[in-house]
């Protein structure tokens, strides 16, 4: 690429300070550093296209992504250099991967790939190295600031830049979770009763504007909500609990699959989730994955 200018740099200075953000977040900061210059989704795209072209050597590279458990579209600062928690040496000591690593376990072979912070917060009283309850969570929240992990409500999920990071190791150990739509990694998507195929909920968004039925089976689609146990308010970055409240650690309770009915719009709106699609792509049938 050609020269870096300021604009580069601010914005590079912004994600390696970050690691993740939203898109508004990353187009507002790039159009007040810029002056103006920087001023819409497309200026913004070329700038992170020009510095992909100057980084890519080094093993970085800035993504974006839209986040499955949010729905937001987020900018990512990825380190491309190998797929492994050996990358994160540089970041975190011995212990503190031990326990990102525990939690990784944990969120992979739940049934539901969430956690309870409660129950992430528990994981460091079964780590080999001393980890307190209290640096646990200060940790927690690192992880999550970073975007390895994301909360929404009371729970955990594997966040944007675990997923794209960590791609083909997620990928080998768990292959079935893949997005029938774009054969990319979900974890929280919409499963299909039918034949149990999942799909993002942005990937079927898109997919269901034109489309009515079941895109591995054509089963017909019928969307059905389940009204979700956890209060969705507490979507802040940083969790809170109770450090001292000790809770056995435990799977994910299993769902009952929901029997397939028909629901009028009346039904479901007062269990509407604000991130689930607008009325124009209800109709169609799915409901939100709980595993
Ligand atoms: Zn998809
Ligand atoms: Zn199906």
């Amino acid at each position: 690429m050609a020269t870096m200018t300021d604009n580069h740099r601010y914005l590079i200075q912004f994600m390696l300070k970050n690691g993740v953000t939203t898109v508004d977040n990353a187009q507002e900061y790039c159009k007040f550093v810029s002056k103006g210059e920087i001023e819409d989704i497309n200026m913004l795209e070329r700038l992170v296209a020009e510095i992909n072209g100057t980084i890519s050597k080094q093993s970085f590279k800035l993504k974006f992504f839209v986040c499955e458990v949010t729905n937001q579209k987020v900018l990512v600062w990825l380190n491309t250099k190998n797929d492994d928690i050996s990358k994160l040496q540089i970041k975190f000591s011995p212990v503190e991967l031990e326990y990102f690593h525990a939690i990784l376990q944990e969120l992979i072979h739940n049934e539901e790939h969430r956690l309870t912070t409660i129950v992430c917060i528990n994981i460091t009283s079964t780590l080999t190295s001393h980890l307190t309850r209290e640096n646990g969570q200060k940790l927690l929240n690192i992880f999550l600031k970073n975007g390895y992990f994301v909360v929404k409500g009371a729970y955990i999920y594997l966040g944007p830049r675990l997923i794209l990071e960590f791609t083909i190791y997620l990928k080998t150990h768990c292959p079935e979770s893949v997005c029938t739509l774009c054969s990319e990694l979900v974890f929280c998507g919409n499963i299909c009763h039918s034949c149990r195929q999942t799909a993002h909920s942005h990937c079927l968004t898109k997919y269901l504007e034109m489309e009515s039925k079941c895109p591995s089976c054509q089963a017909t689609l019928e969307r059905i909500m389940e009204v979700d146990e956890v209060d969705d308010s507490r979507t802040t970055q940083n969790c809170r609990e109770d450090v001292n409240e000790e809770v056995p650690m435990q799977k994910q309770k299993r769902r009952q699959p929901v029997p397939t009915r028909n629901i009028t719009s009346d039904d479901s709106s007062s269990e509407e989730d604000p991130n689930e699609p607008g009325p124009s792509t209800r109709g169609p049938s799915t409901r939100r994955r709980r595993r």
